[in-house]
């Protein structure tokens, strides 16, 4: 009789259900797994036959067929050891085992000496199986946490696969966990900053602009010479992003529980990602890579924050991968077993120096660089990624004696409340598209969507005119005055919107433009 036990498998976020079929034919006692499994499901013959010795259980003498069904859905990972465990169980036991198996799904790697080991990719398994109606999950205890604040499923931690012989053969009980723990203290420790605004004296411009690409999510690059604080104003960004929502903590977590990046310190992601990237990480560390085809940092960045801390230092081929995802919001894997897509919504920040001395248009020290060598450097930045950026802003060395002023300054918590009013402005207009911010909106919906009166049309054309600016260029403009618009809480866009947008656009720091 063919004996069946159910798991998922996730491909991106997707989960996928997966069943174990086992059986068993006169022949020699050897174990033989099928259905497109990788290699390190292939290798945990070895880990079945040492844990059946560990629980004195003798593998029948006869062939064992283990079928990962649907053949189609490539298998990665070691999650499949329990399962295809407790199939052999099943199969050696036969009659004796009444329980139904049916409602049960089981996940966890089998190590040498019988215990469990955690696995990656829990949360997205176990989110997408419930939906489609699972609510009893045995997981490895290591892997519980993650699953604590998810409400609705009963949880069954499992040390040993001894437990599970325990539980089936013996009849022993086991003790589950089917209450979800509450959120509220999870938010309530990560509800810390590194960098809070008032502490970052004057730099109102960059204080302005950072709170209009917090609020519509508009990718932003500052330019300045060193010291001027613009990495310090980066790390200031998520101080006034507004908080995750659970829908969004799930998703975002998902991504984490996929790179095995969630611990029992943090069993979720509660606060939104700052992800820095330094200039050495490799073009695999940055998008993708490894057998399980797994996401890194511009999905780690999801739900937020991306991070480029000098930009010119980063490999062309480096900056390039960022076009795709920066225009599709998600990075796509494509494969010969299929394509895999992972998220990939984030704010693209970036901070850079105008020259290799830092110094060019500097009001008090000079230049020391030649128009070639400006040139050269700024060309480091390709125009296909600066056409993707909404804001570029050039950030002033502030003067030593307004260092040394004693002014009380906007902190973030009153920023982050303008900052959210003009979400909640954006969630609205969005009630009936895919999107969530004004940067997000195509050109398709854009004279819909920011209607625009005769004088705006015409001071646009103008500058357009003027200016040589791009159809692309003019878009971004009107999003980013939209934007503007919503911070103020104001319904239609103006001139003076439209403006200000303009001035978060330099021109004077790349030469090119000149
Ligand atoms: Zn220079």
């Amino acid at each position: 009789m063919i004996r069946k036990v159910k798991t998922y498998a996730n491909v991106g976020l997707e989960g996928h259900e997966i069943i174990v079929e086992a059986d068993s034919s006169k022949s020699l006692p050897t174990i033989e797994i099928v259905g497109l499994p990788d290699t390190a499901i292939k290798e945990s013959k070895e880990r079945l036959r040492a844990t059946f010795r560990n629980v004195n259980i003798e593998l029948p003498k006869r062939k064992i067929v283990l079928n990962l069904s649907p053949s189609d859905i490539k298998k990665v990972g070691t999650s499949f050891d329990l399962p295809m465990a407790v199939a052999i169980l099943l199969l050696i036991y036969e009659e004796k085992i009444s329980l139904q198996t049916d409602e049960f799904l089981f996940f966890g790697e089998l190590w040498l000496d019988g215990n469990i080991k955690r696995v990656n990719g829990l949360l997205p398994c176990v989110i997408s199986a419930m939906t489609n109606g699972y609510k009893h999950f045995f997981v490895p205890e290591e892997n519980v946490y993650e699953l604590e604040y998810v409400p609705g499923i009963t949880v069954y931690p499992l040390k040993t696969f001894q437990q599970i012989v325990e539980y089936f053969v013996s009849g022993k009980a086991f003790s589950s966990i089917d209450q979800a723990k509450d959120i509220e203290h999870l938010y309530q420790k990560n509800n810390t900053h590194e960098v809070d605004f008032a502490h970052i004296k004057w730099q109102l411009l960059a204080k302005r602009a950072l709170s209009i690409a917090a609020a519509g999510l508009h990718n932003i690059i500052m330019v300045g010479a060193p010291w001027s604080g613009k990495t310090l104003l980066s790390k200031a960004l998520p101080s006034i992003l507004p908080p995750l929502g659970f829908e969004e903590i799930l998703e975002v977590s998902q991504v984490y529980s996929i790179v095995g990046k969630l611990s029992k310190e943090t069993p979720l992601i509660t606060k939104r990602p700052f992800r820095q990237v330094h200039h050495t990480a490799s073009k695999i560390s940055i998008t993708w890579g490894g057998a399980r085809l797994t996401p890194w940092e511009i999905s780690l960045a999801h739900k937020w924050i991306l991070f480029f801390d000098e930009l010119t230092e980063f490999p062309r081929e480096v900056l390039e991968v960022l076009r795709q995802p920066l225009e599709d919001k998600s990075v796509v894997i494509s494969r010969v077993s299929g394509t895999i897509q992972y998220p990939a919504n984030f704010m693209f920040v970036a901070a850079m120096n105008p020259c290799i001395c830092g110094y060019y248009k500097d009001p008090e020290k000079n230049c020391g660089c030649s128009y070639m060598d400006i040139k050269r450097y700024q060309a480091k930045i390709s125009w296909p990624l600066l056409d993707r950026i909404d804001m570029v802003l050039e950030i002033p060395r502030e003067n030593i004696d307004r260092i040394l002023d004693n002014i009380k300054w906007e902190s973030s918590e009153s920023i982050r409340e303008k900052v959210v009013s003009a979400w909640r402005i954006q969630q609205k207009r969005f009630i009936w598209l895919n999107i969530t911010s004004n940067s997000q909106i195509t050109s398709q919906h854009i004279d819909e969507l920011i209607p625009l009166d005769e004088p705006c049309k015409n001071f646009l054309a103008e500058a357009a005119r003027k200016l040589t600016l791009s159809t692309r260029i003019v878009h971004r403009t009107i999003k980013l005055a939209r934007t503007i618009a919503d911070i103020q809480g104001q319904e239609t866009v103006t001139i003076n919107h439209l403006a200000e947008a303009m001035q978060y656009r330099s021109k004077t720091m790349f030469v090119e433009a000149e």
